[in-house]
């Protein structure tokens, strides 16, 4: 099913700087430019070796994704065909089953090696629900953890998130480039209020998501009459 699994990397060898990646799971069902621009800073901001890009198979706080893991692969690929560091990572496709993000992370550090700098970037809305995750308390030593602000949600010092966090909290994200892991640290990134929530209302509106994604995203989701069958109609329209 998913036969272009990425050549798993080796772990550092003998004489070579320790790996330096970032992670950024998701649904993706669409991948958007909030995904996108938000990888992008931080590739650029940590300089990071790569930015893997990681579709869960079934999440587990939410519903179904409204599109296969197939699709949602495709579209990943199709969004980061030519950006040089981003890589579309099928890993948690491949395994079938429900994604965790503290196995995803311990399979990585397996890959990447010990001394590896490896940073799990996730939208502040996603941080704040982050004590409900499955065996949430081993991500840290798994990992450190970019926290990106995103519009209409904000940490408060009464949030219970709050209180575990703030000893690990560090105010310069550059900090994580030599952190193997256990850092936490804030993002102001360029504010895109774009969900694929909205993309899927959009679009079962009738409406055209255009410049919300990539245009190959979009061509794909109208090729496939996803998410809706009148996709089509849209996409003459806007095209
Ligand atoms: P949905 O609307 O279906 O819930 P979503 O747009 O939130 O989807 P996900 O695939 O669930 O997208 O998000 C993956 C990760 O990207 C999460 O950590 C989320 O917080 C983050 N993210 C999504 N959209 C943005 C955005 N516009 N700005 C910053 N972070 C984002």
């Amino acid at each position: 099913m998913f036969s272009s699994a990425p050549a798993p990397d080796s772990a550092q060898k003998p004489g070579t700087a320790p790996k330096r990646v970032a992670l950024l799971g998701g649904t993706f069902d669409p991948i958007h430019h909030g995904h996108l621009r938000t990888a992008l800073e931080i590739r650029d901001l940590l300089a990071v070796d790569q930015l893997n890009l990681i579709p869960c198979y079934q999440p587990v706080h939410r519903g179904a994704p409204h599109c296969s893991s197939e699709q949602r692969m495709e579209m990943v690929r199709l969004a980061v065909a030519d950006e040089p560091g981003l890589v579309a990572d099928d890993r948690e496709l491949r395994r079938n089953a429900p994604s965790y993000s503290v196995d995803t992370l311990k399979e990585c550090r397996q890959e990447w090696g010990p001394q590896a700098s490896l940073t799990m970037i996730m939208g502040m809305d996603a941080f704040l629900l982050l004590h409900t995750w499955h065996r949430w308390e081993e991500i840290l030593g798994l990992a450190n953890l970019l926290v990106v602000q995103r519009p209409g949600w904000a940490l408060q010092a009464d949030h219970p998130i709050y209180t575990w966090a703030r000893d690990f909290i560090r105010p310069d994200p550059a900090c994580l480039k030599n952190s193997a892991c256990g850092v936490i640290s804030l993002h102001e990134q360029t504010p895109l209020d774009i969900s694929s929530t909205h993309i899927r209302a959009l679009i079962t509106a009738g409406r055209s998501a255009r410049y919300l994604l990539p245009d190959p995203v979009w061509n794909y989701v109208c090729k496939r009459q996803l998410y809706r069958t009148e996709t089509e109609e849209i996409c003459k329209l806007s095209n």
